[in-house]
């Protein structure tokens, strides 16, 4: 009953039983008393009868209105320290059917929508964590592209921030190229010998997955119930996001698996939000890293590309004893080709050339351009015996094509190439293109429209030297090596007498030295036999008056590797080799073949080359007069500590001056 009714109702009795027994009062008192009594005696129980009805009226107000209302209190109170702690289930209990369950029923109101707008703001909020978490994920992504060059540890950290970011188990992506979707990789975060294989992607690729891809939609599935093989990781909720870059290049399908409690609807947004972005800026950075190792004419890889990938497969060759092959390819009379059709032409007949290269390798092969018309190819775990039959089908290839002239004429072009194999033609990189180079520089001198090897051009040089000298130099005692020289100087035909004379300068130094007389001997010999190498270069390159062109010096500086290689088979004393090999290092580490520096280089190469200098220089040369002895003196001292060995050339001077300058009369 509602409080006024009540009041009425309750008002109503007390008047009404007041009124009753004072009337009753009254006429009680007046029936038994008289008088004054009579009038006390009514008074009394009117005041007893009021005195009763205060008490009753004190205790209704107490039931009725002060009780609720102090349970209203207590109760909104403990509401709100609930509230103040999290807590929005407490709820006023009051059924006294009037205003004040009325009143609790608003406290008990007003706390369940401050209970739903909390849950609200929680989720709000929740979500602007994520939104944050992603944002600052992405950030910390960007920045790791743009310190990270290689491609698969970008992939790496990408798979490991969608895994942290969702709260997931792992994640993976699959990545496709071209148009036609080919799954060119697969990561994932799981490691070690439990990461699936490209096999085992290629399987998962076969359910829903595949589906996922083909109909570009996003799967999001809590309940996987399939059974996996072993080598499979097992799935027991996933999100899959189909990826795909704006230029269509590239495409990925990202998936991430396993959370406790399974993936919402908000793990798909922030999933999506993130990896999207993410996979742009990927693709973006992949391109601008694609086209910085990109030869602009051709598409094969630059020249900068092909040598990082040289250091790559030259330590991995090398750690793991591996063998990998290198082609040098160039066109043949290009320059003439260039001026007879044009150069638009020309830039054509590289581009078709550069797709014929591509066809003929495997894609585990390193095509690059290496320079204007000349391809450098790095064949992996190649030997020269197959590295020889790829060179061959390129340059059958290349005979074959039909180019075509800006007029429509048909127009033919062949190349030449050389082949040098890692180990057994060299094991330092430079040196292994100088010896590719140098059995193109064999190919070219064959003929052109053909191919030839390190080797191949070892065994021409070798067999260039006349029987007499490979039997002086099968006799262990080298008894006639001196006959040698005139045959060696013979190739080029100002130095005649060099041989002979180094080798005599050298052990006049030696001497001055105290070397002990096996390295004595061995210099000698070294002296004599030091230019040999020359038999293998085209005596137009050893004669010519004018400048060399670069490929000409790189052919002239192969000269003291080419006199290893042939001498290598004879067995000479250990000293002789390294003395021949490295007498065109200098003292600064600016010579060749390797730029050995100070004592790097072997005592008796450092002797020979400045025995060697000193010779030529007060020798007659065809665009040159001599030197005098002092003048070649001042140009030794000049050069100590630069091009030679201080002390040896201090030991020279004072040898030279011990002879009292007889020794070049
Ligand atoms: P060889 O058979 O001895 O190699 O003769 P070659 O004429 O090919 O040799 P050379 O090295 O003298 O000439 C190379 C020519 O290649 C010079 C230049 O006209 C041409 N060439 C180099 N780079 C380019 C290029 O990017 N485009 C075009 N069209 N021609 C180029
Ligand atoms: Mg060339
Ligand atoms: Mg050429």
């Amino acid at each position: 009953m509602r409080i006024e009714k009540k009041f009425n109702v309750i008002s109503l009795i007390i008047i009404a039983v007041f009124a009753a027994a004072d009337v009753a009062f009254y006429f009680l008192a007046h029936h038994l008393f008289e008088g004054t009594t009579a009038l006390i005696l009514c008074l009394a129980g009117c005041l007893a009868i009021a005195i009763i009805a205060l008490i009753f009226l004190k205790k209704y107000v107490t039931e009725n209105i002060v009780l609720p209302l102090k349970n209203i209190h207590s109760g909104s109170s403990a509401i709100i320290t609930a509230i103040n702690e999290g807590n929005f289930n407490n709820r006023i209990d009051i059924k006294t059917e009037d205003e004040f369950e009325d009143l609790a029923d608003n406290f008990n109101k007003m706390s369940s929508v401050l209970q739903t707008r909390e849950a609200a703001l929680k989720d709000v909020s929740e979500k602007e964590q994520h939104v944050i978490r992603a944002l600052a994920m992405l950030t910390e992504m960007m920045g790791f592209i743009t310190s990270e060059l290689k491609f698969e540890s970008i992939l790496q950290t990408f798979l490991e921030m969608t895994r942290s970011l969702l709260k997931a188990e792992h994640s993976g992506i699959f990545i496709f190229e071209g148009e036609a979707k080919e799954l060119k990789l697969f990561k994932t975060t799981i490691k070690g010998e439990n990461a699936p294989s490209l096999d085992c992607a290629k399987t998962m690729l076969t359910g829903p997955l595949g589906e996922a891809i083909k109909t570009s939609s996003v799967l999001r599935i809590n309940e996987v119930t399939a059974e996996f093989p072993p080598n499979h990781p097992v799935v027991k909720s996933f999100i899959a996001l189909p990826l795909s870059s704006s230029n269509n290049k590239m495409s990925a399908l990202l998936i991430t698996i396993n959370k406790s409690g399974g993936f919402t609807p908000d793990d798909e947004d922030t999933f999506f939000n993130f990896a999207f972005q993410a996979f742009q800026s990927l693709v973006l950075h992949e391109e601008i890293a694609r086209l910085a190792v990109t030869d602009g004419l051709t598409g094969l890889y630059n020249h900068r590309a092909f040598q990082e990938k040289l250091s790559e497969e030259t330590n991995r060759a090398e750690r793991y004893f591996k063998t990998f092959s290198l082609i040098m390819l160039d066109i043949d009379h290009f320059k003439s080709f260039n001026d007879t059709y044009g150069h638009q032409t020309g830039d054509l007949a590289l581009k078709e050339i550069s797709k014929i290269i591509r066809n003929e390798l495997r894609t585990v092969d390193f095509p690059a351009r290496y320079g204007g018309e000349e391809f450098i190819l790095i064949l992996p775990e190649t030997s020269v015996d197959g590295a020889l039959i790829v060179a061959e089908r390129i340059r059958r290839a290349v005979a074959e094509y039909q180019f075509m002239s800006e007029g429509g004429e048909r127009l033919l072009l062949t190349v030449s190439a050389g082949v040098a194999c890692y180990p057994d033609d060299a094991t330092l990189k430079e040196d292994l293109i100088k010896k590719a180079d140098q059995a193109l520089y064999f190919a070219k001198d064959r003929g052109r429209n053909t191919v030839c090897t390190y080797q191949e051009t070892i065994a021409g040089i070798i067999k260039e030297i006349p029987e007499e000298i490979d039997a002086i130099l099968k006799d262990p005692g080298l008894r006639d090596i001196e006959k040698i020289a005139h045959g060696i100087d013979a190739k080029s035909h100002y130095t005649k007498g060099h041989s002979i004379e180094v080798a005599a300068y050298a052990v006049m130094l030696g001497k001055q030295m105290r070397l002990e007389q096996p390295l004595m001997e061995s210099l000698r010999i070294a002296g004599i036999l030091h230019d040999l190498g020359n038999i293998g270069i085209p005596e137009y390159i050893l004669n010519k008056p004018g400048n060399l062109t670069p490929e000409e010096k790189a052919i002239i500086q192969g000269h003291p590797g080419l006199a290893e290689m042939v001498l290598i088979k004879y067995h000479l004393i250990e000293d002789i080799l390294p003395a021949i090999l490295y007498h065109h290092e200098r003292f600064d580490g600016k010579g060749y073949p390797l730029g050995l520096k100070g004592g790097e280089i072997p005592v008796l190469a450092r002797v020979l080359s400045i025995a060697e200098a000193y010779q030529a220089m007060i020798s007659p040369r065809p665009h040159r007069r001599r030197k005098t002895r002092e003048e070649a003196i001042a140009e030794l001292r000049k050069e100590a500590g630069s091009q030679f060995a201080p002390d040896i050339v201090n030991a020279f001077i004072e040898s030279l001056q011990g002879k009292k300058g007889g020794h070049e009369q």
